[in-house]
């Protein structure tokens, strides 16, 4: 198969995490045969840099032209970049906002799996953790509180905000039947969240995901109150497939499930639109406090781009080929900075390594 990469390499680690990425696809393209092009895209500080705007037309069109998009990180040091000296529509993020705008994308997918090797960073007991978790969260990425009409007033002499919260039932269904789909490449389980006992988009949102839910019927789900659902990722996190929900909710409760897996290093995202295209990225920033020194985690990114394989491409058995040279490598006892042992005496069992050797040791699993 022939993949077009689009490759936003971005500024601080982006360059660094994107490259070891690019190696364990090239790998895991030579395991079977598979040739992967690339083309390099500016977004972000760099693109300001370079150009003046953090995104340039030429650059969305050579995004809308890939048939993915793998990206590391933008932005800088917030305090002390000249970036952030210029007007928000001028500094980094606003590319990557535009970008996502540009490409339609309504769906983010972040997952949240513990590594049996990483469990003493989730911060929940042994008896709750178990075996581990591993869920997806699906969170609608273009609609919602976050997009709605929104005014401050006087009324009767008292400051007054409000927000708007709106979908509409296309806008539910086809996020719902893109969580669907995700279901059917994991274990078909698929938890609705939402607030249906009081808000009306929430009764809508269950309503259009009971009518999609007709056309999976190896799929099993349920409606969940987000406010239970909250105490459910803390309580009780195995119980989860996929987590499906509004913006706000998916909000906060991507941020949840995240923090219980321990390191931002890890965790990989993407976002889709309703075509097979996406945009691949880890869930961290550029972090500018260790650019430049080869020691960023480069396994977000990898993870993303396996994400890119299985969702994009189809190419589901080469993501779990590099899913499993990632829990073989953790299994070996290697690990970049950030997910060390905190304990001298558990150190004792684990090698620390550098950012391309990390991507060096995952393509010899391959
Ligand atoms: P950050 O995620 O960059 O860093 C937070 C902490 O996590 C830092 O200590 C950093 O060293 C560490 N960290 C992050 N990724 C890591 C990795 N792969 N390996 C090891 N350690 C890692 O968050 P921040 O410092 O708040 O933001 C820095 C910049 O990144 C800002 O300009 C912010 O706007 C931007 N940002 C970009 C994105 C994106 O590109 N999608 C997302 C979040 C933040």
């Amino acid at each position: 198969m022939e993949c077009h990469i689009g490759v936003i390499s971005g500024d601080g680690i982006g360059p660094e995490i994107v490259a070891e990425a690019k190696k364990v696809l090239d790998k895991a393209g030579e395991k079977y045969g598979h040739s992967f092009t690339y083309q390099d895209i500016l977004m972000g500080g760099c693109s300001i840099d370079a150009t003046g705007v953090p995104l340039t037309d030429e650059a969305i069109a050579a995004a809308k032209a890939s048939d993915a998009v793998l990206m590391g990180s933008i932005g800088g040091n917030t305090q002390t970049s000249p970036w952030y000296k210029l007007a928000p529509e001028l500094r980094p993020e606003a590319g990557l906002l535009k970008l996502r705008k540009s490409l339609n994308l309504f769906a983010n997918l972040r997952p949240a799996y513990l590594y049996e090797e990483l469990k003493e960073a989730c911060p929940l007991r042994d008896d709750i953790i178990g075996d581990g978790f591993d869920m997806m969260i699906m969170r609608e990425l273009t609609g919602g509180l976050y997009f709605g009409a929104r005014k401050t007033e006087m009324v009767d002499g008292v400051i007054t905000a409000t927000d708007t919260l709106t979908y509409n039932e296309n806008e539910i269904r086809r996020i719902a039947k893109r969580g669907f789909d995700i279901a059917m490449k994991r274990r078909k389980k698929v938890t609705s969240v939402d607030k249906a006992n009081v808000l009306d988009s929430s009764r809508l949102w269950r309503k259009v995901v009971e009518e999609v839910a007709k056309d999976y019927p190896e799929v099993t789900y349920e409606h969940m109150l987000v406010d239970n659902c909250a105490m459910q990722l803390v309580k009780d996190p195995k119980q989860f497939d996929v987590i499906l929900t509004e913006n706000m909710f998916g909000d906060i409760l991507s941020d949840e499930a995240s923090m219980v897996t321990g390191s931002i290093g890890m965790l990989s995202s993407a976002s889709l639109n309703d075509t097979k295209f996406g945009l691949y990225e880890p869930s961290g920033g550029s972090a500018p406090d260790i650019a430049g020194k080869g020691i960023a985690n480069p396994i977000a990114t990898i993870l993303s781009a396996a994400m890119m394989l299985r969702y994009t491409f189809d190419l589901d058995k080469e993501a779990d080929t590099i899913e499993a040279a990632v829990k073989q490598v953790l299994k070996d006892g290697y690990r970049t900075i950030d997910i060390m042992p905190q304990e001298d005496a558990k150190k004792a069992y684990v090698t620390q390594v550098g950012t391309s050797q990390m991507g060096d040791l995952i393509c010899e699993r391959i």
